[in-house]
């Protein structure tokens, strides 16, 4: 199992190199060479659990990986940090089956590939000779940079950089990096949006000079973002699992489609779903759901991704991105992996902010279904499912089910669907909570933790527990231009 770049043919990358390298040296992501096919039955996959379905999906793409050392990554990376044994649980209401992808450290869906990702990095490392210490380099709309600080903090060998939009996350995402322990964390606010946090991210990987000034200090660049194959192919796993999990549950027979809907941004996650169809897994209809920053919707209805336009702040603040990275994944799969097609489409896109795909390439994507829902929708959504259906839904969730409930007025689907459930509620307790009832406006996010607890009458999640009053770590702000300059200053 080899893999290449999407925007060069490499015909000698493992996956332990991609995962080391994470970006292709001119700037394309790493995609597999050709797609593994399952290699076993949905009768087997139903009595799996989470950390077997993990290693028999993860081992057909890492079969350079030993299966000892895999198992290793797998063991260590879901355990007890989550909070269910389950890992993943599928949680069935009234009118929605959702796939819970928040029981992890930071409880939100990047600890599904962030908490395996430092194994198989260490893994990585190991395999290749590699002796520098691996600097991981990240920006974060919120929930990336916890969960990757999470992953890394403490682990030898590496160093793990953090830049997050200063006024772009939610309180409780801010105050979860910020109080981050570990010698070998760094956490910094920007002043700019993510979108520009992640373009100076990708300028400084992409800096040829200081990549050799680092080298000569003993550190190599990796990184944690969603275009690191080896935080794609962990998220591949969940939808092997939640379809194991509606089988078990009655909810549908082996062999029958199942329909996913995806609160998307760097769209990481849904593309984690087209890599399990492509593997043989029976997913019929893939609804990409975004907020307001609907460039999603506006490229899977008309072909056309153009980013210019106003750029929105919204309660779903981990979906507030217009340039969705793994989308060039996508675009070199539907493009019968031409390398050339994605230049020239991303060539389009960084002068002129958009690009336009062929039609060949759209009917390859018939199987998406675009949405968005506003703030305003998203919050009647949280306040409906939760006084009909007792269930309290985050924002960016309650994004994916608001698009859902629309894809059926307007389709009549009736097949079976998992709505895939990005982030515990405790973590956007103001919007939620005032969605909810808007007496708790005005209320401090961190009041409203025992609020909401009150109100669904459930435990506090362990990483919510006195987080008001934990101990600031990290008081760095900068400006955009001020990004290198800091990664500079971390590593003397
Ligand atoms: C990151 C994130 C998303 C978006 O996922 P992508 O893989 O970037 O599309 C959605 N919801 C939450 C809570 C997130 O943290």
């Amino acid at each position: 199992m080899l893999y290449t770049s999407t925007r060069q043919k490499l015909d000698n990358i493992t996956a332990t190199k991609a995962i080391l390298q994470g970006i292709s040296n001119e700037g394309g992501l790493f995609v597999p060479t050709n797609m593994p096919k399952m290699d076993f039955t949905i009768e087997e996959l139903a009595n799996w659990s989470y950390q077997e379905v993990a290693y028999r999906v993860m081992g057909l793409f890492f079969d350079e990986i030993k299966d000892e050392d895999l198992k290793y990554c797998i063991e260590h990376a879901y355990d007890d940090k989550f909070d269910t044994k389950e890992i993943a649980p599928l949680v069935h209401t009234k009118t929605g089956n959702f796939l819970e992808l928040f029981h992890g450290p930071t409880i939100a869906f990047k600890d599904m590939a962030l908490s395996i990702l430092p194994y198989l990095m260490l893994t990585s490392k190991r395999y290749n000779g590699e002796e520098k210490d691996i600097v991981i380099l990240t920006a974060t709309s919120g929930d990336t940079g916890k969960a990757a600080l999470e992953g890394f903090a403490n682990v030898e060998g590496t160093k793990i950089i953090v830049f997050f939009p200063q006024d772009g996350v939610s309180d409780v995402q801010k105050q979860q990096m910020v109080t981050t322990e570990g010698d070998n964390t760094f956490v910094v606010g920007v002043k700019g949006n993510f979108d520009d946090c992640q373009t100076t991210v990708k300028e400084i990987f992409g800096d040829k000079e200081f990549a050799k000034e680092l080298a000569d200090k003993n550190y190599k660049f990796s990184s944690a973002n969603s275009i690191n194959i080896g935080r794609l192919i962990p998220q591949v796993a969940y939808y092997f699992a939640a379809y194991g999990k509606m089988v078990r549950d009655g909810k549908l027979k082996a062999g029958e489609t199942m329909n996913v809907v995806v609160p998307t941004g760097n769209f990481g996650n849904i593309l984690a779903s087209y890599y399990a169809k492509q593997m043989g897994l029976p997913i019929g209809k893939m609804i990409c759901a975004s907020n307001s920053n609907k460039v999603l919707f506006d490229f899977f209805t008309s072909g056309t991704y153009d980013r210019n336009r106003a750029f929105f702040l919204t309660a779903s603040p981990s979906m507030d991105i217009l340039i969705s990275s793994n989308l060039e994944r996508l675009l070199y799969h539907i493009s019968g992996e031409s390398t050339e097609t994605v230049n020239d489409l991303m060539a389009s896109l960084k002068t002129e902010g958009k690009y336009t795909i062929t039609d060949t390439m759209r009917e390859n994507i018939k199987d998406f279904y675009g949405g968005y829902a506003d703030d305003e929708t998203t919050k009647a959504y949280i306040k409906k499912v939760f006084d009909e259906e007792g269930y309290l839904m985050d924002t960016h969730t309650a994004v994916a089910y608001a698009v859902y409930d629309k894809y059926i007025k307007e389709t009549k689907d009736d097949t079976p669907t998992v709505i895939v459930s990005t982030a515990s509620p405790y973590k956007f307790t103001h919007s939620v909570m005032t969605a909810v009832d808007e007496k708790y406006d005005g209320i401090s996010d961190f009041e409203l933790l025992d609020h909401m607890q009150k109100l669904i009458e459930g435990d506090m999640p362990k990483a919510m527990d006195h987080i008001a009053t934990r101990k600031i770590n990290h008081n760095t702000v900068c400006k955009v231009d001020e990004m290198k300059n800091m990664v500079s200053k971390f590593l003397v």
